[in-house]
Parts: structure tokens; C-alpha cells; sequence
């Protein structure tokens, strides 16, 4: 059996075929085990199949992959470094692709209760205040002048780059006095900085197995990031968020294929996006040498979150501008799930005092802990009251790059 993790093939929502799927899966990922400490769903899968005496996962009922399918927090932990990924090996497994193509499966066929199908939408469609909010702060011409006002664009000194800046609007974005201080790092640096005209990356729809919707969702933040990408061939489009980051380029992009031909607007898109290490890393060699000197050797936490192969390049990054980087190869899942599922908010907190634990020795130290993901940020400091930053304002600190409003250093 191939294994179909394409959204646009006709059998993607098939349940049996989704189901055979899963089974296939869950014998290779029962052999391998190596994912039996990244969250609840191994543990959980090799106690439901060693009840076998053939070890067949074949004879879990619909219900007990259900169970698994709906306790993933869709974190992408388990494809890290996987010795089963697609693209090199025989018995070819993808479980995050899985648990999603379960989910679209699950709501297509109408398996999800009313509870879990109506949080989705709200999770997904905010509240007309909340709307107000973000677009107010995100995503419309009021937000570019509010911005404005705290520097974010234009920059003071002469313009060397132009950054397209994509900040969110889902329940985990950053928050804006981040997104404020973010755009005064880049026009410290010479980067004139303006921000994308879309709404949420589409993360929870796409998690809630809301495909159809999450496509609608996907043509439209693609088409508008291509009509403004194509309006400026020298813009780089930075996206803060490693979630929307893994959605706007790959999500967006499997689902809007057509058959063998990747939509054009989605190829531009990709091609275009980063996470602004490499920018970063490029336009602050010379501000930052000579200064990690003045502050000692900074420790930094990296966390590198749900989505571990994006933001891969900011360890690298923060090292150079001079700071002993530790990474904490976990993410908290909190975007996956946590806000349908009381059960997925369990796990999430859990996995928040697991992060909180790995920063602790750093925190009392005096370090700094950086975490891309603005769900991780809001919940360490809800749990733990610890204040982790953004990569982006992590490397100004190490940098002792100073702005206005000020980017404090290091303590
Ligand atoms: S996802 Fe990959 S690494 Fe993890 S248990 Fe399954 S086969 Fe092993
Ligand atoms: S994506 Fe994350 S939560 Fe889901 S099965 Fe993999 S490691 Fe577990």
C-alpha cells in the first residue's frame, strides 16, 4: 500500500482507506518505538496493540484509533529525524500527515461531536471583536499606522532590504508589543517593513480536519501573499511563527495542487518565505561583531517548538552574533489542540512544564530563553511566569542592538 497523504487525492477522506492507513503506520511505529517519550499517543498505541498476541494493529476498533488520532496535538515531533519518513525508506510512514488526513477524514464523515465541530469554528472564526482586534493590531491599514507609530515602517536610516512581515492573528500569534519591537530590530537594520494583508494561516482549521474550509482559507492567504510578493521582486516575506510558517508554505501548498502542478501563487509563496534567520544572520554580521564581547557569552534556551525542521536555521543564527545556544528539541502543542479538546489541554500543560523544566537551570543563570512559537511564549508565562522572547528579539538582545522602543539586554 502507497501511502496517500495528499488532500487533493480522492481517496484522502476514504475511512477505510484512511483506516488501513493507520493500521500500516501503527505496526511500523510499534516496531520502532522511538517516539515513545514525545507525547501521550505512543505510549497509548503500543498498550492497545500489545493486548494482541499477534501483535496485529489491524484489530484496533475505529474507536481506539479515534482515541489516538484525536489525542495528537498535531506537534510534528514524531516526523523529526524519523527513520520511517517518506521520502527514505520502504516502509514509508508520516504520522503528523496521518493524524491530519484522520481528522479529515473524522469530519468529513461527520465523526466528530457538535462540541469539537463548533469550538473549531470559533477557534477558527473569532468573535467580531476579536476581528477588530486583530485586524486592528495585524492586518489592516489602521495596524500599518499603529505599527507606524511604534517604528516598525518606515525605517529611519536609508533601506538596504524590504520585508513583507506575516504576524498572525490566531489564538497563539505574538502579541503585538512583540511585533512592535520585531520591526524595530529590522529597521535598526535597514529593513523597510510592511505588513501582509491576511488573516490566520489557517493551523486550526487544517488541525480540526476542516479541509474544504482550511483550502478556501489556504487560496486566499496565497493569493494575496503572491500579489504582493509579485508587486516587488526584492520583498522577503518573514514569518514569525514556525506554525504558519509549516502552513502557509507546506499546508497551503499540498492542498492546493493540481494533480502533478503546484499552484504557481503557492510556489511563489514558498519560495519567498522565511523565518528571518538568514536575513537576520545576512544584515546583522557587522552590527553584532565586537558586541556579543561587551555583554560576556549570553546563554540562550532555544526552543525549537512544534514544527522542529522549520526555524532550523536560528540556533545557527543566534550562535554566530556570539551567545552559548542550548536547544530544547520539544514544543508545547498548544495551537494543535488545546483550545478544543480538554483533554489536549491536559496534555499541553503537561508538555509546558516539561519545556519549563529543561529552561529552568538557564532561567536562574541569568539566561535567556527564545521560542518562535507565540502559544509557547503565552503559556510558559501563564504556568511558569517565565518571559521567553521571540528568536528575533533574542539575537537583538545578544546583539545588544539598540532600538526604539528599547530591546533590553540580557540580564
Ligand atoms: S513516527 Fe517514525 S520514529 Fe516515531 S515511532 Fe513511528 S516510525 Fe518510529
Ligand atoms: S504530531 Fe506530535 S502529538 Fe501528534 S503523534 Fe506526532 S509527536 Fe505525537
Amino acid at each position: 500500500m502507497t501511502p496517500i497523504y495528499d488532500p487533493t487525492d480522492p481517496t484522502y477522506r476514504d475511512e477505510a482507506d484512511t483506516r488501513r492507513e493507520f493500521s500500516r503506520t501503527a505496526e511500523v511505529c510499534f516496531g520502532c518505538r522511538r517516539c515513545i517519550d514525545r507525547c501521550d499517543v505512543f505510549p497509548r498505541l503500543i498498550d492497545l496493540v500489545e493486548r494482541f498476541d499477534d501483535h496485529d494493529p489491524g484489530g484496533m476498533t475505529p474507536e481506539e484509533q479515534d482515541g489516538l488520532a484525536t489525542a495528537c496535538l498535531h506537534c510534528g515531533a514524531c516526523a523529526h529525524e524519523c527513520p520511517f519518513a517518506t521520502e527514505r525508506a520502504d516502509r514509508a510512514v508520516d504520522v503528523p500527515r496521518l493524524m491530519l488526513r484522520m481528522a479529515a477524514m473524522r469530519r468529513h464523515h461527520g465523526h466528530d461531536g457538535w462540541r469539537e465541530r463548533v469550538a473549531s469554528r470559533v477557534v477558527a472564526s473569532p468573535s467580531l471583536r476579536d476581528r477588530a482586534v486583530a485586524s486592528w493590531f495585524g492586518l489592516s491599514g489602521p495596524a500599518r499606522s499603529r505599527l507606524r507609530r511604534r517604528g516598525v515602517t518606515p525605517s529611519t536610516g536609508p533601506t538596504s532590504r524590504r520585508v513583507l512581515l506575516v504576524a498572525g492573528a490566531c489564538p497563539g500569534a505574538h502579541d503585538p508589543q512583540t511585533v512592535g519591537a520585531i520591526g524595530a530590530v529590522l529597521a535598526h537594520l535597514g529593513v523597510e517593513v510592511s505588513v501582509a494583508r491576511v488573516r490566520d494561516c489557517g493551523a486550526s482549521l487544517l488541525h480540526a480536519g476542516e479541509l474544504d474550509r482550511f483550502a478556501r482559507r489556504a487560496r486566499s492567504n496565497v493569493r494575496t501573499l503572491a500579489d504582493e510578493l509579485r508587486s516587488d521582486d526584492s520583498l522577503t516575506l518573514v514569518v514569525l511563527d514556525p506554525v504558519c510558517l509549516d502552513t502557509l508554505v507546506e499546508a497551503s501548498r499540498r492542498v492546493l495542487r493540481n494533480g502533478e502542478s503546484d499552484d504557481p501563487d503557492a510556489s511563489l509563496v514558498a519560495g519567498r518565505a522565511t523565518d528571518g534567520s538568514e536575513l537576520v544572520r545576512e544584515l546583522g554580521a557587522t552590527a553584532s561583531a565586537g558586541r556579543a564581547a561587551a555583554v560576556g557569552t549570553p546563554s540562550i534556551a532555544y526552543l525549537d517548538g512544534c514544527h522542529p525542521a522549520v526555524g532550523r536555521a536560528w540556533p545557527e543564527t543566534l550562535a554566530s552574533a556570539g551567545a552559548d545556544v542550548h536547544v530544547v528539541a520539544d514544543g508545547c502543542g498548544g495551537c494543535g489542540g488545546w483550545s478544543r479538546r480538554p483533554a489536549n489541554a491536559t496534555a499541553s500543560i503537561g508538555r509546558i512544564h516539561r519545556l519549563a523544566d529543561a529552561v529552568h537551570g538557564i532561567v536562574d543563570a541569568g539566561g535567556v530563553v527564545v521560542a518562535g512559537c507565540g502559544a509557547t511564549v503565552a503559556l510558559l508565562r501563564e504556568h511558569h511566569g517565565i518571559e521567553a522572547v521571540h528568536p528575533l528579539i533574542g539575537w537583538a538582545r545578544v546583539a545588544a542592538i539598540e532600538t526604539d522602543p528599547p530591546v533590553a539586554p540580557p540580564s
